[in-house]
């Protein structure tokens, strides 16, 4: 069997696709999307398809090194997110090919079921947001989640008066009442804060008891995100922006954080996944993969949840479960998602559907990113 052809698709927002068939006629689909990087990760892919074509797929490891280690220049969001969805295509060949479910060939399922946990939160305190939050938390409550994300929304500078503080806090108290106890709450900072805000932040949340603050820094500096751990009580996760076990090996070593999420599509796809987890497992460090984008990635981040011990629940936007690219929407029942039972990722692409759609055009530009004196503010 050899890959006879790689295809991209790019049929809605943070939803880019590769589809990799092969000379037997089993296929594979990968998710590549880069928020932000849509024609850059189109072109690595394309790079990659050039050595690709003609090989056996089943090599998956094999091609995994090459294409990460043959260039010389290596790593990077571009190139990374372009193995990610190789590597998720190549998977969902093999699973096919050997007729089970990618998690049998990984060393096979260490749990029953997949926990996920949902975007919600209280954006403000006007009558309009609680009564749309309130909707939204009663939908999903029904679905059985026991677990919810948030965070504090616009831009940070870096201080803020009280009163942008107690806003943002009120609400987290809000959410707790609201849940209960028996509910888990987390808050993604997405690395705007200070070390010396988010510190101040965490400590005016803490007793309404999170179940983390993420990213509260930004990603680059291990020492900062330390810093921030060791001044708060409750568990700090970073990791979304971090690519292959090289990028986490410092926030390991130096127990810079007590959860990471690396993402299925960018941090080096299912084999990469499995191998940073495997690494956290030694530092008593659990996963929580993230994962804002598509159905394809989130379904490859659910194989690698089954096999790894020191899993804890899998991030799940509202469209990963399918939205309208999967014939078969995944379920949540009780909070969870019962493992993928067909064989390689499990999934059905409505291909005729995406084919006929015009590519989407991803905005870019990103003015609206900027602080009220004209200087550029972190998302
Ligand atoms: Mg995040």
């Amino acid at each position: 069997m050899k890959i006879a052809s790689v295809e991209q698709f790019f049929p809605r927002h943070r939803t880019r696709l590769v589809k990799i068939t092969t000379d037997t006629g089993l296929d594979g689909w990968g998710e590549t999307t880069l928020e932000g990087k849509p024609e850059s990760v189109g072109g690595a892919v394309r790079e990659l398809a050039d050595y690709l074509v003609g090989k056996d797929p089943l090599r998956i490891e094999h091609h995994w090194q090459h294409m990460y280690r043959s260039a010389f220049f290596r790593g990077g969001a571009i190139l990374m997110t372009a193995i990610s969805g190789v590597d998720q295509a190549l998977w969902d060949i093999a699973g096919k090919h050997y007729g089970v479910p990618v998690y049998k060939l990984l060393g096979g399922a260490v749990r029953d079921r997949i926990r996920v946990y949902a975007h919600w939160g209280i954006g403000n305190l006007s009558d309009e947001t609680q009564a749309a939050s309130r909707e939204r938390l009663d939908m999903l409550l029904k679905r059985g989640y026991t677990a919810f994300k948030t965070g504090p929304g616009g831009k940070w500078r870096g201080h803020e008066p009280p009163a942008v503080i107690d806003e943002f806090v009120e609400c987290t108290y809000l959410m707790r009442e609201w849940v209960g106890p028996d509910v888990e709450l987390a808050f993604d900072f997405h690395g705007k804060m200070t070390p010396a805000l988010a510190i101040e932040i965490c400590h005016e949340i803490k007793d309404m008891r999170p179940m983390f603050v993420e990213e509260p820094v930004p990603q680059e500096n291990v020492d900062a995100l330390k810093l921030v751990s060791d001044h708060v009580t409750f568990p700090i996760a970073t990791g979304e922006r971090l690519l292959s076990r090289w990028e986490f090996r410092q926030v390991f070593e130096k127990q810079a954080a007590a959860y990471i999420q690396p993402d299925g599509s960018h941090a080096g796809g299912i084999t990469e996944l499995k191998k940073i987890a495997n690494m956290a497992e030694v530092y008593y460090i659990h996963v929580l993969p993230h994962c804002a984008i598509g159905p394809v990635a989130f379904t490859s981040c659910m194989h690698v949840d089954a096999v790894i011990p020191n899993f804890l629940a899998q991030e799940q936007v509202d469209w990963a479960l399918g939205g309208d690219i999967l014939r078969e929407n995944w379920k949540v029942v009780d909070g969870h998602i019962e493992l993928p039972e067909k064989p390689g990722l499990g999934i059905e692409i409505d291909e005729q559907a995406i084919s006929e759609r015009a590519p989407y055009r991803e905005e870019l530009g990103g003015e609206h990113f900027y602080d009220t004196d004209g200087s550029v503010a972190d998302w």
